[in-house]
């Protein structure tokens, strides 16, 4: 339902951090489509299939202010023929913000709602959904069993062959199906973009929940969110100038930079083996700049 813009495709990245016998490729997930970036386009085809089926006419989901998963969504409906609506946790106030003037450029209909409010999205569905049109709910994040037969497809054959993949994790739903489409042998590391330790069960749950049996190893690296979501650090802005410069590929903050600066790290640690093909995932979003250039005042590189 969604087009593609351009096909994603694997480049190896040379470096000086990267020792003679590791060889680290990234797959750009990033060029699929222009403003359905990444990750967010494979989690939405299926769903907007799915809705089309059911004769939905209305895609309603939640996000923040400076969410990717609600710039996606309200270009994805536009696309493909929805109204739309995001239910936004914050003040009105932020309507104005790059990301959330796309999503109404869109026709998405946004509804300020606290943040106390916002916790308790099926109270919040069952008082606002009476307003819209046959509507469809994505949960935040975009994160569904639908969603991780999409994002399944990132691994082809060429991802199969790696020894490790990388991918940042937000909800999980990415790292799910990475993980439903790697087979024995393999395994695949998550870079967490935020604090806590809760991601392995949420990712367990997700892969019970959606009844996929994983075949590949798989872990949760804690240890790269630069001190939480949407947080950021002199030496991770540094990191991705420097990477811009040297590879030519822009990463933003929140997943993608953190994701390989935290690889950095762990082959300097010496933590993957030797002899290993690695594969990162540049799950796209580079529009959540947008958030950064705010609150931090840092543009990109
Ligand atoms: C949303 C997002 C993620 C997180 O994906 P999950 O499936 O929620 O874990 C990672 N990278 C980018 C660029 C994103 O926009």
């Amino acid at each position: 339902m969604l087009p593609v813009h351009a096909t994603p495709y694997i480049q190896e990245i040379r470096a000086k951090w990267i020792p003679a016998d590791i060889h680290l490729f990234i797959k750009r997930e990033d060029v699929i489509h222009k403003e359905v970036s990444g990750n967010k386009w494979r989690k939405l085809q299926y769903n907007l299939l799915d809705a089309s089926q059911k004769g939905a006419k209305t895609l309603v989901t939640f996000g923040g202010a400076y969410s990717n998963h609600i710039y996606a969504t309200a270009a994805a409906a536009n696309e493909a023929g929805f109204s739309s609506v995001g239910i936004i946790r914050g003040e009105e106030s932020s309507a104005g913000n790059p990301t959330l003037s796309f999503a109404r450029e869109m026709g998405m209909e946004l509804v300020f709602v606290d943040r106390e409010s916002y916790r308790d999205k099926k109270a919040l569905l069952k008082k606002l959904t009476g307003q819209w049109e046959k509507p469809y709910v994505l949960p935040e994040g975009g994160t569904n069993c639908l969603a991780i037969e999409g994002t399944r497809q990132i691994v082809d054959e060429q991802v199969r062959n790696m020894d490790i993949v990388v991918v940042p994790v937000g909800t999980g739903g990415t790292m799910a199906g990475i993980v439903a489409g790697m087979p024995r042998e393999k395994s695949v590391l998550g870079i967490s973009a935020l604090k806590g330790n809760f991601l392995h069960k949420m990712i367990q749950d997700l892969l019970d929940t959606c009844g996929v049996q994983a075949e590949a190893s798989w872990s949760i690296d804690t240890g790269g969110h630069c001190g939480g979501y949407a947080k950021i650090s002199d030496e991770l802005i540094a990191f991705i100038t420097d990477f811009k410069h040297s590879q030519g590929i822009l990463l933003e903050p929140l997943y993608t930079g953190k994701m390989l600066f935290r690889l950095k790290q762990l082959i300097e640690a010496g933590a993957i083996p030797g002899g290993s093909s690695v594969c990162a995932i540049h799950t796209g979003g580079l529009q959540g700049w947008n958030g950064i250039k705010e609150r931090f005042g840092v543009g990109p590189p």
